[in-house]
């Protein structure tokens, strides 16, 4: 019965069951799994004179005949009166609901609720939802579900609607194990889902509530685990045994020492490698933390004992820049760049030099995963920024390894919550870099005004006579990098001609060829320039150390994440650095991301802002990531997701195939397309 379609079990008409199936519920079971996003609690019932205005009333009493007015402006405005059991009275009045005339016309016995207005000297009740109200009711029904709407399907059809089919609920068999659902006090799924409904009481409630968010984490803790376990589970990696004396040796060379997140992230890593068992790991950390250098040492052993690395980054500019960087440090041992914009020539010797393990180390863009490359001697592969790739990526790179499975090493700049990178990151090892190489002053940050302007004129001009060098970054052009070319051009004229006619200026953008952007960003590296004006192609990774300043034109355009991006471009010695977030109006100045950001540096602290302001779905693009819906559980809930990260973990390593579970396991299959290729 629960497949069975809503136009069959409802009663009503066609209209309505289209826009059912516009918000995706088809079916009874659809409809129960819509579920409420909130609840009032009708239990305190008040009269007239206690109410107040900043809450939601509750009330019970009489509301006289629902009569239709026209208002002086057309529009029809529906009125009555309602009197609470000691002879309260207020007004009462709704907006465009004609057919509550239709649906109220004699005096009744209701419970009323909602939010008063305080207008002419007297309150008012604002759209108050009404329900027919029987002596028995009083108890129950006083937490009142509040759902999801849309236009033409109020939260109150859907109650009543649910309340039609909500018997059907006891047809939900338990996809938690029955050890698991004893063992934390959790009702059954059927009943579960009836009292998110109708809960009898608020414990109840809540412990329904608790169990359906623990098992939508539950399940996808058990892909992420399952997908480790299987992952970790291949034999045939390279296992290297830690070889202190090459690391202390390459540290020596070194112009700095490693911070201690460093030294325990790469400690991590080696482990790792010791195993034959292939490495999945994440290593996190703020932009300028040192990634780099990292990933770098832990390729060491591998590249010493002949066999072949790989880096791969998502842009080419940044790519080169490895590519100039890991080919010095790591100078003992041969390296090839891998670029789409080589010539056919280059990009076969390249591909040939890969495939016959002629050359070890490989730093590249997609060209390193496409057709004509094949690694025979692959030992570790580093994905760098790897938020700008997926799975899919991932797992071409590893298919293409014809010799031992590689260790993988994920690096990603965002900083991800601890809690999110469990789901998220689920299936890989974590690593955290969360500090910053020693001497780096925190980056100042002024938000400019239009009207302030000039004053920041005057002082980056003053910074470039002490041999500063600037970044300005024009504002973004949502899909058209055309349109941005041409704004990155304006901008460049206007500086050249208004603001620093004396200074040598340059732009750069990403409709430019390869090699013009090299030789630009060769130049800028090399002091040629005084400023570079560009578009968001310098976004990640770039690294001009003597660049301290960073203006970020039309910054209101940016989100939080971008901005720290950019600003990340700066401030990559011991110089001051500064960061100049331009507005195009007064007014914008007081936007919360970009008061933030003159507020903090650490990036931890504005990706929490960011999710605060917009949430996990659009902060980390959860909604088109492929990751499950969660219709009750938060995926920020730290709590509930170790624990089910616990249980799933348990289950795991005695089942890794669940064959004991066929529901869970089928759910969990479905799941796992997301850490899956
Ligand atoms: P990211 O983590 O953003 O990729 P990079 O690896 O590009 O950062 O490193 C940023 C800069 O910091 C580089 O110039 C690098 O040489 C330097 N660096 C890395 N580690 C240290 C350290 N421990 N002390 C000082 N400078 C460091
Ligand atoms: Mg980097």
């Amino acid at each position: 019965m629960l497949k069975n379609s809503l136009s069959i079990v409802l009663r009503t008409t066609p209209a309505k069951i289209k826009l059912l199936d516009l918000m995706g519920i088809k079916t009874v079971e659809d409809l129960l799994l819509h579920y409420p996003f909130r609840y009032e609690d009708k239990s305190e019932v008040r009269t007239v004179n206690m109410f107040n205005i900043k809450e939601l009333n509750n009330s019970r009493g009489r509301l006289s005949p629902i009569k239709n007015h026209l208002t002086k402006f057309g529009k029809k405005i529906q009125r009555a009166t309602f009197t609470d059991e000691e002879g309260g009275t207020i007004d009462c009045v709704w907006f465009n609901q004609a057919f509550l005339a239709t649906q109220w016309p004699v005096e009744t016995k209701v419970m009323i609720s909602g939010k008063v207005k305080f207008a002419m000297g007297k309150i008012s009740f604002q759209s108050p939802t009404i329900e027919r109200w029987k002596e028995n009711q009083v108890h129950t029904g006083s937490i009142v579900p509040t759902y999801h709407e849309t236009d033409g399907i109020s939260s109150k059809w859907i109650r009543e609607k649910m309340r039609g089919i909500v018997s059907y609920s006891s047809e939900f068999e338990d996809i938690l194990p029955e050890e698991v659902r004893q063992q934390y006090g959790f009702p059954k799924k059927s009943k579960a889902i009836k009292s998110v409904h109708f809960p009898d009481s608020s414990e109840q409630l809540e412990k329904a509530k608790q169990m359906l968010a623990f098992e939508e984490l539950f399940i996808l803790q058990l892909s992420a685990l399952q997908q480790k376990k299987l992952w970790s589970e291949q034999d045939g990696a390279t296992g290297i045994p830690m070889n202190p004396e090459l690391i202390k040796a390459f540290q020596e060379e070194l112009p700095f020492e490693l911070t201690g997140a460093q030294k325990i992230s790469l400690y991590q890593i080696l482990k790792d490698c010791e195993k034959t068992q292939p490495m999945l790991r994440m290593l996190q950390g703020d932009v300028g933390s040192g990634k780099t250098i990292v990933a770098a040492m832990a390729m060491l052993a591998f590249l010493k004992n002949g066999y072949q690395c790989v880096v791969m980054s998502p842009t080419e500019i940044l790519t080169k820049q490895h590519y100039e960087n890991l080919s010095i440090l790591l100078s003992d041992y041969s390296s090839v760049l891998l670029i789409g914009s080589l010539t056919a020539k280059e990009k076969r010797e390249a591909q040939e030099n890969i495939s016959k393990g002629a050359v070890q180390l490989i730093i590249g863009t997609h060209a390193v995963i496409q057709d004509a490359v094949e690694f025979p001697n692959l030992a570790f592969a580093v994905i760098d920024e790897q938020h700008r790739f997926g799975v899919v990526q991932r797992a071409a790179m590893v298919k293409k390894s014809t010799g031992p499975v590689p260790h993988l090493l994920m690096m990603s700049a965002t900083p991800i919550p601890r809690t999110l990178a469990l789901t998220i990151y689920g299936d890989q090892e974590l690593s955290v870099i969360d500090e910053m190489p020693p001497g780096r002053k925190p980056i100042i940050t002024k938000v400019v005004h239009p009207d302030a302007r000039r004053q920041a004129t005057l002082f980056i001009d003053d910074q470039i006579n002490k041999g500063r060098q600037v970044f300005v970054i024009c504002p973004l052009i949502e899909e058209s990098e055309k349109l941005e070319a041409k704004s990155v051009l304006q901008e460049f004229e206007r500086l050249k001609e208004f603001d620093f006619p004396h200074r040598k200026i340059q732009y750069i953008h990403g409709k430019m060829k390869a090699p013009e952007k090299d030789e630009i960003m060769r130049k800028f590296k090399e002091k040629e320039y005084d400023i570079l004006v560009s578009t968001s192609v310098i976004e990640v990774g770039i690294d001009i150390p003597n660049a301290s300043i960073m203006v970020i034109e039309g910054a209101e355009r940016f989100g939080l994440s971008q901005l720290h991006q950019f600003r990340g471009r700066v401030g990559r010695n011991d110089m001051q650095s500064y960061c100049f977030l331009y507005t195009t109006n007064r007014e914008q100045r007081s936007i919360r991301r970009l008061t933030a950001m003159a507020e903090h540096t650490d990036g931890f602290k504005l990706a929490e802002i960011d999710l605060d302001i917009r949430g996990p779905g659009e902060v980390y693009g959860l909604r088109q990531s492929g990751l499950p819906d969660l219709k009750m559980a938060n995926i920020m809930d730290g709590r509930t997701i170790a624990m089910a990260r616990e249980k799933a973990q348990e289950i795991i390593d005695e089942d890794v195939s669940l064959s004991r579970f066929p529901v869970l396991k089928n759910l969990v299959e479905k799941a796992g397309g997301f850490w899956k290729a």
